[in-house]
């Protein structure tokens, strides 16, 4: 009898999202949509971490709107409720499956460097700064993408206008949403630094303090700053007085001498945020098992790398396998596909990145013969040459995986006409820069400190160094799989940093190949494999019994308490929409449609 571990896992973590959604909590002004984690209906379904988010979707939805307007009112809304994740100061990846050409879009919307940086960019006296001096300063702030590829996504596929679509998240932001636990637990976790900036503190320390769970939270600043896009265009914040406000902060870091903090200055002008464009470009397209799997292409190394390690996955029957094995194969191919993405990938305007060789079945094979079933390959493993494909090759000179901050946020809308989007953005670390440009309501990103301080394997070429106009590279896979006759089956994604990629591999494994509902596929305990010594498991893994079978194959572990914050969509039969989120990862997320089915 073949039951997936995982499977069992998760039944455990959804009856412990019942316990702490049924816990007593202060009242509050204003209410809350309720949460859950799995909703299936007619109309269309939106899901992200957050219920207000997601409703501000529905109500577009219901108001006519298409799964594009959407998705940005959902953006838009995680921008007031999720501030340390997402936000008109960040970036992201927009991936649009468009039902009456059965065809896939996709919009890099990842933050540039400055036009005036060099690969010296986080050299101090020749030497990598600190990560953590990079992060919380005006070095690390890239233009923003996130207000560009909401006009690029209505201009080209929406059917509402930005100032329309705006106003769910305008009313949030004006009225206040209820502060729940992640809310307080990130404001806690980002106090000392968010303490060296005023206006940070002033914002999300009210009378400062910690905000009270429970309590209402209102961002009156960003309420208006959505108030002038809807009015302006987001040409105010690449032309005009948005901009403006932008170049000072980041120029001249609004911190608190007396914090003794070194807010380094960056060198972000007009110039930067003038030259900014949201791009338009293909989707990577792997096929696995008669499916065609869309995602993002670099900038972001999320697309290739999943489909590399599908590829190579789809030399096993994964719904024959047993756990350990299916789990041996899902850590061993996501270690491959990581040695090659650490070598090839990079802002494509830059580097010469195969993109098309890294996705095919040619060159998976040829990295697929290196795993074996009883044993375990030695992390740094040796990139590949995809453009010269050699069987079991192990040649080349290993580079690690360099770190990548773990906070992020996805949502996936569909609506009822079967268009369907899968969208991650991010300001990359949980509170960006911990910089709010002051009197706008809104933190900063912190997106530069995804590229190389310095070159990973100083032997080897590092594709992501810094560069003049450069996008670092990021691990988003926003991530849809059409069926043969060009139709979506399921569309997910997550946050997580570098971990994106192996959560968004487990997904669609443990959904396609495993047989899970798409929410147990999402709760499944995760693991994750980024070609280093040591494979990380979330404590469903790590305390349970396949840990010392993989142990025995010489699997070595370490605990990660939480991986990622998926989310996801799946098409039904007859205009039905499944909806699917986390049943406990961030407090669990929220699942809607427009008319629940009975
Ligand atoms: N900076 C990360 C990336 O672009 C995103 C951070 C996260 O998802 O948590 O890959």
């Amino acid at each position: 009898m073949r039951r997936p571990v995982a499977r069992k896992l998760s039944v455990l973590a959804v009856s412990a999202a019942v316990v702490s959604v049924g816990a007593a909590a202060p009242p509050a002004e204003r209410s809350t949509p309720a949460k859950t984690p799995v909703a299936v209906g007619y109309g269309g379904a939106v899901a992200s971490v957050d219920p207000d988010a997601s409703a501000a979707g529905i109500e577009v939805l219901k108001k006519g709107g298409n799964a594009v307007d959407a998705a940005v009112a959902t953006a838009a809304a995680l921008g007031v409720t999720e501030p340390y994740s997402s936000g008109i100061g960040g970036g992201g990846y927009f991936v649009y499956y468009d039902a009456k050409s059965r065809t896939v879009h996709t919009i890099d919307g990842r933050e540039t460097a400055p036009l005036t940086a060099g690969s010296d960019l986080f050299l101090e006296n020749g030497k990598p700064l600190a990560f953590a001096d990079a992060v919380s300063s005006g070095l690390s702030v890239g233009t923003p993408g996130t207000p560009a590829t909401w006009a690029t996504a209505l201009g080209k596929w929406g059917s509402r206008s930005l100032g329309s679509v705006l106003k769910p998240a305008e009313r949030i932001a004006r009225d206040g949403f209820v502060v729940d636990d992640t809310f307080r637990s990130q404001t806690a976790s980002n106090e000392t630094r968010f303490r060296y900036f005023p206006d940070t503190a002033k914002l999300f320390l009210p009378g400062g303090q910690l905000p009270v769970v429970g309590s209402t939270f209102k961002n009156p600043d960003l309420a208006r700053t959505y108030a002038e896009l809807a009015r302006k265009g987001v040409g105010t914040l690449y032309h005009g007085d948005l901009g403006d406000d932008i170049v000072d902060t980041v120029n001249k870091p609004p911190v608190d001498p007396a914090s003794g903090w070194n807010a380094r200055p960056g060198d972000l002008t007009e110039k930067d945020l003038a030259a900014y464009r949201a791009k338009l470009q293909k989707p990577t397209k792997t096929s696995y098992r008669g499916l065609g799997v869309y995602s993002i292409a670099p900038s972001s190394s999320g697309g290739t790398t999943v489909g590399e390690a599908l590829n190579i996955l789809e030399n096993t029957d994964l719904s024959k396998a047993s756990d350990v094995q299916y789990l041996h194969r899902f850590i061993e191919a996501s270690r491959v596909a990581f040695a090659d993405r650490g070598r090839w990938v990079g802002d494509p305007a830059f580097e010469d990145v195969p993109t098309k060789e890294l996705l095919s079945q040619r060159y998976a094979d040829s990295r697929a013969c290196l795993i074996k079933d009883d044993a375990v390959l030695t992390s740094p493993v040796a990139p590949g040459d995809p453009r010269h494909p050699a069987d079991c090759s192990s040649g080349g000179t290993a580079a690690p995986t360099t770190y990548e901050g773990e906070n992020t946020t996805h949502l996936t809308a569909a609506d009822k006409w079967g268009n369907v989007v899968s969208y991650t953005l991010t300001i990359e670390q949980t509170g960006g820069s911990g910089i709010t440009v002051p009197g706008r309501g809104f933190i900063l990103n912190n997106e530069l400190t995804d590229f190389s301080f310095a070159p990973a394997n100083p032997a080897v070429h590092d594709p992501n160094l810094p560069g003049p106009g450069k996008r670092p590279r990021s691990s988003i896979a926003p991530t849809i799989v059409l069926d043969q006759h060009g139709r979506p089956v399921v569309a997910v994604g997550s946050p997580g940093g570098a971990t994106i990629i192996t959560t968004v591999l487990q997904v669609l494994t443990g959904f396609l190949d495993r047989g899970l509902p798409l929410v147990d596929a999402i709760a499944a305990p995760r693991a994750s494999q980024r070609n280093a010594a040591q494979t990380e498991l979330e404590p469903g893994l790590y305390n349970g019994g396949l840990r010392a079978r993989l142990e025995a194959i010489g699997h070595v572990f370490r605990l990660n308490p939480e991986i990622g914050a998926a989310t996801g969509v799946q098409r039904l039969p007859g205009g039905k929409w499944l909806a699917a989120a986390e049943t406990v990862r961030r407090g669990g997320g929220s699942a809607q449609v427009v008319y629940p089915a009975p």
